[in-house]
């Protein structure tokens, strides 16, 4: 597929709908072909700004998809329009289509309990989801080696990756060398949401494009994180739309 993308602060983002977005990577799915998939938001992008060897993964990622609505802003101030993509759900359907079509997956992240809890009610949720891999996402650097050269033998088609970025990313550039079939996906905190401990904003939050709002009050720690990251990195957008 020739991608269509759109640059913010220097990083492409690929302008996919959902829908477009779930059909392209079900395909490569079907197809055996590995990919990165990135579900981007702003403080991705200001993190990529500070560290270079993130910047090339992100770079280098397959499809990045909007997940923040940050990102969806600053496309709107450069004119486009594009609906948010949020990793959350998309990582679900991927494995319902996955259970459709007989295809594995794997899930890494997470606390063990919350790893398990997230399973056991995927399970439920999607008929003939075949989960052939779980570890929890708090390992040292020798049990990464040991879980890369698991994932490497089982060869899953979906990996799950769940540790928050950058650590996913970092984690998914490890493992791409040595798993050329598997499509990865960093879903950030998504299992704490399948486990059922962190709750999805309502849908009238989500509508709003105010998720990260309903998050926020819910979660009062990661006002730290956006309120580091959100005003800078739309300052740049609007910056970066007037100089257009
Ligand atoms: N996490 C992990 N290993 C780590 C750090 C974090 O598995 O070393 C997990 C954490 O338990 C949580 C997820 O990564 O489930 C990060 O969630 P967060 O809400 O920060 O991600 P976001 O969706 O904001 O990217």
């Amino acid at each position: 597929m020739d991608r269509k993308t759109a640059k913010i602060q220097g990083f492409n983002i690929d302008l996919l709908s959902f829908k477009d977005a779930l059909n392209y990577i079900t395909d490569n799915i079907i197809n055996n072909k590995g990919m990165h998939i990135v579900t981007v938001n702003p403080e991705m992008i200001e993190l990529a700004h500070k560290d270079k060897f993130f910047s090339e993964i992100l770079k280098n990622a397959d499809l990045v998809v909007p997940d923040g609505v940050g990102i969806k802003i600053a496309l709107k101030l450069k004119k486009i329009a594009q609906e948010q993509v949020p990793g959350v759900d998309l990582a679900k359907e991927l494995m319902v289509n996955c259970a459709k079509n007989g295809k594995n997956i794997a899930l890494i992240g997470a606390k063990e309990d919350i790893i398990k809890k997230a399973e056991e009610n995927l399970k439920k949720d999607i008929i003939n989801l075949n989960i052939i891999y779980t570890h929890n996402g708090y390992f040292s650097e020798e049990e990464e080696s040991e879980i890369i050269n698991k994932l490497a033998e089982l060869n899953p088609a979906v990996a799950l990756i769940a540790l928050g970025a950058p650590k996913q990313e970092i984690f998914i550039n490890k493992c791409k060398e040595k798993l050329k079939q598997t499509v990865f996906i960093g879903v950030g905190g998504a299992f704490d949401v399948w486990a059922g401990v962190v709750e999805r904003a309502p849908e009238i939050y989500r509508k709003l494009g105010l998720e990260w709002l309903y998050r926020t009050i819910k979660q009062p720690q990661r006002f730290k994180r956006i309120y580091k990251t959100l005003p800078l990195f739309l300052f740049k957008a609007i910056i970066e739309s007037v100089k257009k």
